[in-house]
């Protein structure tokens, strides 16, 4: 084995000047699924290549409102949300991001949104609250509240500046980064890229949707097609701050641990006759507020194999109505647009060994800040047979 991050030669046939290697594992993609894998090698002392054909991560790893919804999963993404807490927990410590343990809130606006969160509550992890509680974290308008919960166990993070301190850590950990490469085909032992071959004991994929261009057999017989989102930002003048972050009735009907049962069915019935504009746009309505004091707000859904590069103003003029009638604020000052897309199919994870060695990992729908690293650390353990990290300070 090579030391952690060196390229331990050039394989055959590549050209003299071009950057090729040798690593124990190459990352194809370095958004967080694809950070998770490489942190997950890195913590065993194997070297790492990270290649992506961006030059930092740009992808859905940094464009989402880096909530990380851990008790509102259930089944197998509770499973890796549960192990990605750990993962992030460490990685905020030991890569000095920010990050808070501040749980979520829903604000309930009707008693079936009520109803639904008690029936979770039952099984724990959930705390319902009195309207006069949620209104000292959330600086909401009285008017229209029915109650709210607290769940628990989630994380919030700035996803931004957490992408770039986990690529700065990593690299710390001896992990090589190769940006503004693309690759272009991969096989057991081998990745092809825009700056030569890489030689590889093991390989791992995880480019999102983009598997449909890497790997379209992988893609097309698991139906994996783009979802399209659009996500502001804006600078808000709030009565206090927003203590964690915000879910609303639009949530609960997306969220595993809420999505099953005749009162969340009732509960989308009921939104959907009242709000078509709303479920039209297939919205889930939440915000994060940043340490800055701005606030993340979304989110619409659009689902094609090749989303619409043109994003309606009729989406964020429905987010900013919708936010004033929300939080007892004025109206917001826009500072930024943006579209941002993930991997959607019918499972919600993309997990397939395809040529000896290679790992394909997705998270498909839109769960994988709150997954990823726990994806990773799991389904890489399982496909390459290691043994579990040694844990200090890493
Ligand atoms: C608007 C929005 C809001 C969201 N909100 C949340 C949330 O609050 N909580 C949550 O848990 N999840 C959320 N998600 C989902 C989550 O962001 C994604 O599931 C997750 O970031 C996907 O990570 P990834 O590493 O698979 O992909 P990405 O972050 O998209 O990274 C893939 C990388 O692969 C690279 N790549 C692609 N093809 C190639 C190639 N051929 N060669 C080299 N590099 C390549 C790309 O450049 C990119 O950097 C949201 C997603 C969006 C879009």
């Amino acid at each position: 084995m090579s030391p952690a991050g060196t390229p331990a030669g050039s394989p055959a046939g590549t050209p003299a000047g071009t950057p090729a290697g040798l690593a124990d594992l190459v990352v194809v993609g370095s958004g967080i699924v694809g950070l998770g894998a490489a942190y997950a090698a890195a913590r065993r002392g194997l070297s790492v290549i990270v290649v992506d054909r961006a030059d930092a991560p740009v992808g859905a790893t940094i464009r989402n409102f880096g909530h990380l919804c851990i008790g509102a999963q259930a089944g197998e993404a509770r499973r890796y949300a549960d192990a990605s807490r750990d993962l992030w927990l460490r990685l905020s410590r030991d890569a000095g991001f920010w990050l808070r343990e501040s749980g979520t809130l829903v604000a309930a606006r009707h008693a079936d949104e009520v109803a639904v969160l008690e029936h979770a509550a039952a099984e724990g992890g959930i705390r319902m609250l009195e309207t006069d509680e949620l209104l000292r974290l959330a600086p909401l308008r009285a008017e229209g509240l029915v109650g709210g919960a607290h769940i628990e166990t989630d994380l919030q993070t700035d996803p931004r500046a957490a992408a770039s301190a986990i690529v700065r850590h990593l690299s710390h950990l001896g992990v090589e980064f190769r940006f503004r490469t693309a690759v272009t085909a991969v096989s057991g032992g081998r990745v092809d890229t825009t700056r030569g071959a890489i030689t590889a004991g093991a390989v791992v994929v995880a480019v999102n949707h983009d598997i449909d261009q890497l790997l379209p057999e992988v893609a097309e017989r698991v139906g994996v097609v783009r979802c399209a989102l659009d996500m502001m930002r804006a600078a808000v003048t709030l009565r206090h701050p927003l203590a964690a972050p915000l879910l609303t009735g639009w949530s609960l009907v997306r969220y595993g641990r809420f999505a099953d049962g005749p009162a969340t069915a009732a509960l989308r019935e009921r939104l959907h006759a009242e709000r078509p504009d709303l479920a039209a746009l297939d919205l889930n309505q939440m915000y994060t507020q940043l340490p800055d004091g701005t606030l993340i707000i979304g989110d619409s859904h659009s689902t094609s194999t090749a989303p619409d590069p043109f994003q309606p103003e009729a989406a964020f003029a429905a987010f900013l109505a919708e936010a004033e009638a929300l939080f007892d604020m004025p109206a917001p000052r826009v500072l930024e647009r943006w579209q941002g897309v993930y991997a959607k199919a019918a499972q919600d994870f993309l997990i397939d060994r395809g040529d000896e060695g290679v790992l394909v990992l997705a998270a498909t729908t839109g769960i994988g800040m709150t997954t990823g690293l726990g994806l990773a650390e799991e389904n890489l353990t399982a496909a390459f047979g290691w043994a579990p990290a040694m844990e200090g300070s890493s």
